[in-house]
């Protein structure tokens, strides 16, 4: 039996008539930039992640941006973030102005190592962007703890954590803002791109509405010079129909997570992830370590297992990052984990059959 990584087309189908009439709304009412359906999610997203703003936009990527610009990020800042991420959270500091600078993971949850931060602040550091990656909350008493040491923002990138919680709290109450990608393979993922930034700030909040609408909140009235990074009508009306399903996919991902955990955990060479005490991980990926990882993944395709390495090389060490010369001996877990890690098929709707075929395989190999 063949398992795919993930199967948007089974989620589609099961929610296809709540889909399909969030869709036909918007095209009768011709509400396809910003209007009620826009207005809708972002009070409902603000509700269900216990947030008093949401500003939506066209993507996870943008919402990066808009935070740090609204922040009045400018060129000798410099920003610490995590060698272990999506590129997007070191792309969009440099796009705002900023040096990124980076910090090696904890080692065993794959998050920034809150250590790893203090070493690196110097008079320029100006903001923190813990990345609660594949699902698992950062550490955040450690890094918010820094942060109010040092006079330092926090940005969350969240965008593969919806709903994550730290120590009973949702993540995205930590930072000043927190952003979130609603890409459709993202824990709630829209039809096409999506993004939003939230906060419980008032002026931020109004500020970073005005960038993604060209600088104005009234037509022909910009303020200051934005971009156009708009929630369209249709993902937004879709992301609505979606959202009320997320709490029962965060936990049917848990349930999938806990099983591959007792089945996984006595198997040689494999090393399941670990969620460090108090952190409620939403398995946006399940990600094992193993040390012949090439030759595992390659046992798994044969099969007809779908595997994906998230991410092949440790962010430092992208050509893209190449003027800062940096070299694995300085993030030694990131650059060791890109070697090692392996993300198995996981979605709300995986069934036990399916993921009885990927432990068999494993054991076999
Ligand atoms: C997906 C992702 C983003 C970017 O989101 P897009 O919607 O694809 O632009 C940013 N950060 C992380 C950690 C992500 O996983």
């Amino acid at each position: 039996m063949a398992v795919p990584f993930a199967d948007l087309q089974l989620q589609y189908q099961n929610i296809k008539s709540e889909i399909d009439a969030a869709v036909a709304g918007v095209i009768r009412d011709n509400a396809f930039i910003r209007g009620r359906y826009v207005d809708a999610f972002e009070r409902d997203f603000a509700t269900a992640t216990s947030v008093k703003h949401c500003v939506s936009c066209a993507n996870g990527t943008d919402a990066l941006y808009l935070a740090m610009a609204a922040l009045k990020v400018k060129p000798g800042d410099e920003i610490i973030t995590t060698a272990h991420s999506w590129i997007s959270t070191s792309a969009m500091i440099t796009h705002a102005g900023a040096t990124v600078k980076f910090c090696d993971t904890d080692g065993v949850t794959f998050t920034i190592d809150p250590k790893a931060i203090e070493t690196a602040i110097t008079p320029r550091t100006v903001g923190i962007i813990p990345v609660h990656l594949y699902g698992q909350p950062a550490d955040m008493d450690a890094i918010m703890a820094i942060a109010h040491k040092h006079g330092l923002w926090v940005i969350e990138d969240g965008a593969q954590a919806h709903l994550a919680r730290y120590k009973g709290r949702m993540v995205g109450t930590f930072g000043v803002a927190t952003t979130y990608s609603f890409y459709p393979g993202k824990n709630l993922g829209a039809m096409g791109d999506a993004g939003a930034v939230v906060t419980n700030d008032d002026a931020l909040a109004e500020r970073m509405t005005m960038l993604a609408r060209h600088g104005g909140l009234v037509k022909h009235q910009h303020q200051i010079e934005g971009i156009n990074s708009r929630l369209d009508g249709m993902q937004a009306a879709i992301l609505s129909a979606k959202l009320p399903h997320l709490a029962d996919w965060t936990r049917a991902r848990q349930d999938a997570a806990a099983f591959y955990d007792a089945a996984l955990k006595q198997v040689e060479d494999v090393e399941v992830p670990q969620a460090a005490a108090g952190r409620a991980h939403v398995y946006h990926l399940y990600t094992i370590r193993h040390c012949r990882r090439d030759a595992l993944a390659k046992h798994l395709g044969a099969k007809g297992i779908q595997t994906a390495i998230n991410y092949p090389t440790a962010l430092p060490l992208l050509p893209a990052y190449r003027r800062f010369e940096h070299t694995a001996e300085q993030f030694p877990h990131a650059c060791a984990d890109q070697g090692s890690i392996l993300s198995l098929p996981m979605f709300a709707e995986i069934t036990r059959a399916q993921q009885e075929e990927v432990v068999r395989a494993i054991r076999e190999f």
